[in-house]
């Protein structure tokens, strides 16, 4: 490398380029992803990112954290008014490392933990064989029903009866129906368990008060903050009540990682003030009122949706149904530069690896700032690269929609930003 280039660096400026056009001309459906504000973003990388913070507000290992101390004060204050909640933890590197830290701390191996089914929705930190989780505790599961594939309370609490878990955990990637809280949190208490909500997919739909909060059912309440919440990708909260503060803290550090990255959380902090504005509110009706017209473009191409529909910014597609899978349709929607993810669907017969389903959500569109006939539009054109046959002569037909709705379209609409 040149010494220029040491400074700047050519190679992977051009492949950050290359990201920002992809990005700029392809339309992103992935359910887990979204744009955070050019002004959240402009706090990742800040000067904070250098400094050593490891410990919390005031117990730090090391001096100089004056505003560091301040910047996570500001930013748990904040958690704890957008979310309701007496206390709340914003150093945790990732939702699934979040996950993990509690466990750890909370249970013992011999202890029995209860979650949803990863492929009726749940995730793979919650208990997946292969995954950390399932490695270290013993797991029960309960999932959709056959008839209408959504949850079955007098299920879920037949199960928790004859398993006495330690907590019930609720909340996934791919279930597009809203959980009943409330009824959770009856079983939980009638078999004298922890209710564990994990809120990932949904924390921005709650924070935004477009469906109804976990609190004040919830024990504890784990969530990543870049998909409906709109923040950075990476970092996880933990919120949780006033009696488990300690332990939680403890869970994170030094239970499991060691200093935090502040610069994040700095980026967090002025995340949870966005998501205060009236306009954040308006964002989350919009990418409810977007999924449904998704939903109406899909049904009028003739595609099965699982569960018959959606009450989130989440879709699945039951593809076997149309003799297809998640990786073909995934890679033809690629080509017409729609970008979404194959996924396991309830009682799926083929592996992960082929899927028999399609996950695409609204968030990430909306924020971009398409408007619900748009949506109605790929929601039909997605209906009949499924319903028919796989033709490729639709992959034409994608591109040039795309072309001309992603033209001069940003990524972060600014309408957002007032
Ligand atoms: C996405 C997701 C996570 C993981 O979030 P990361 O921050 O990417 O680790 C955890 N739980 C659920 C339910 C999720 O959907």
């Amino acid at each position: 490398m040149s010494e220029t280039a040491a400074w700047v660096d050519l190679e992977v400026s051009n492949l950050v380029r290359m990201e920002e056009m992809r990005q700029l001309s392809q339309l992103s459906l992935v359910a887990s992803e979204n744009y955070s504000s050019p002004i959240v973003r402009g706090f990742e990388g800040s000067i904070f990112a250098d400094k050593n913070a490891e410990g919390y507000p005031a117990t730090r290992c090391a001096s100089g954290c004056e505003y560091a101390d301040q910047l996570e004060m500001l930013a748990i204050e904040r958690a704890k008014i957008v979310f309701g909640c007496e206390h709340a933890n914003v150093q945790a590197l990732s939702a699934t490392i979040a996950n993990f830290a509690i466990m750890n701390e909370l249970f013992r191996p011999s202890d029995r933990v209860m979650a949803m089914r990863l492929q009726d929705g749940g995730h793979l930190s919650h208990g997946a064989p292969f995954h950390a989780s399932g490695k270290n505790f013993r797991w029960c599961f309960y999932g959709v029903s056959k008839s209408d594939e959504q949850l079955d309370y007098d299920e879920v609490r037949s199960i928790a009866l004859a398993n006495r878990p330690a907590a019930i955990i609720c909340g996934g990637s791919s279930y597009p129906r809203l959980i009943d809280y409330e009824k959770m949190h009856q079983i939980a208490r009638d078999v004298d368990a922890l209710l564990w909500v994990d809120l990932a997919h949904t924390a921005g739909l709650v924070a935004g008060r477009a469906i109804p909060s976990p609190f004040p059912h919830a024990d504890i309440v784990t969530t990543s903050t870049h998909k409906t919440l709109r923040g950075p990708r990476g970092g996880g909260l933990i919120l949780c009540r006033g009696s488990m503060a300690k332990q939680v803290d403890r869970a994170i550090f030094p239970g499991l990682q060691g200093a935090p990255k502040m610069d994040l959380i700095a980026a967090r902090a002025v995340l949870l003030g966005e998501v205060q504005k009236p306009r954040f509110q308006e964002y989350c009706a919009d990418v409810l009122k977007h999924a449904k017209a998704l939903e109406r473009g899909l049904v009028y191409a003739g595609a099965t949706l699982v569960s018959g529909g959606t009450s989130s910014h989440l879709l699945l597609i039951n593809l076997l149904r149309c003799g297809t899978t998640g990786v073909e349709i995934e890679r033809l929607l690629s080509e017409g530069h729609i970008i979404t993810n194959k996924n396991a669907i309830p009682f799926d017969t083929l592996p992960p690896s082929k899927s028999g389903g399609l996950r695409i959500g609204s968030a990430a569109l909306t924020t971009r700032g398409f408007r619900e006939e748009q949506f109605f539009e790929v929601g039909v054109m997605i209906g009949k690269v499924i319903t028919s046959g796989r033709n490729r002569d639709m992959v034409a037909d994608l591109r040039s929609f795309v072309k001309k709705n992603t033209a001069g379209l940003p990524l972060f609409n600014p309408k957002w930003m007032t």
